[in-house]
């Protein structure tokens, strides 16, 4: 397949001819059409598939059509892959306004929560740091109330790491309207547990 088939609009194709990119991996031909119909979808997909752009392009592309409000929000279990992930939705994002904050731990929290207030398209978070800013005030709910997609990114890591009880409370008081998206490098017992609660969720699996 080519980037072209898979219905991104011309401004994210534009992006992908100045970043180089010229065919789509096997992950990303297959989920983007998929995350641009608004279906829940399961990659099972290492790192260097290519599955981070798998899902930031569709998401840049969705917000490219309607800006408004928080949009996307992806957690990951490290701040070294928050940081990656927030620098990939930059780079696609460039000239379309996309406004992309990170939430990871051992930055100030007021001045988190103060970039928060201002509702950025994206936002990248680790489930301990955005959960401490979900106790530390009762707006940081209504700063999520507009969100579309929920990404987890590295679900194996993050539903197996010592943040899964925050992360069950982040999932259960973020908006239930909502698309989820999950990737995970292996299959889990957890990720297996999270796969039945998302029910006509695509599966896509990289062997
Ligand atoms: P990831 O699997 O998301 O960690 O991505 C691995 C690396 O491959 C990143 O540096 C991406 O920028 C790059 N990459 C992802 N998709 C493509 C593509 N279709 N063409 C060229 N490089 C890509």
């Amino acid at each position: 397949a080519t980037f072209d088939e898979l219905g991104l609009c011309n401004v994210v194709l534009k992006i992908l001819k100045r970043v180089h990119f010229r065919s789509p991996s096997d992950v990303q031909s297959t989920c983007i059409p998929q995350i641009l119909a608004g279906k829940d979808v399961i990659g099972i997909a290492n790192t260097g598939s290519g599955k981070t752009a798998a899902f930031a392009l569709p998401i840049v592309d969705m917000l490219s059509r309607d800006p408004y409000g928080i949009f996307a929000l992806c957690l990951s279990p490290t701040r070294e892959l928050a940081n990656q992930i927030a620098d990939q939705f930059t780079v696609f994002g460039a000239g379309t306004g996309l406004n992309c904050m990170v939430i990871t731990g051992g930055e100030d929290l007021i001045q988190q929560a103060t970039a928060l207030s201002r509702r950025p398209n994206i936002v990248v978070a680790t489930p301990g740091r955005l959960f401490e800013h979900f106790m530390h005030s009762s707006n940081t709910v209504q700063y999520f109330s507009k969100l579309k997609c929920l990404i987890l990114d590295e679900a194996d890591r993050l539903l197996d790491s010592s943040f899964a009880a925050e992360l069950k409370y982040l999932m259960s008081n973020l908006p239930q309207q909502r698309q989820t998206l999950m990737f995970s490098a292996t299959i889990t017992k957890s990720v297996t547990a999270l796969q039945s609660m998302l029910g006509d969720a695509v599966f896509y699996y990289e062997d």
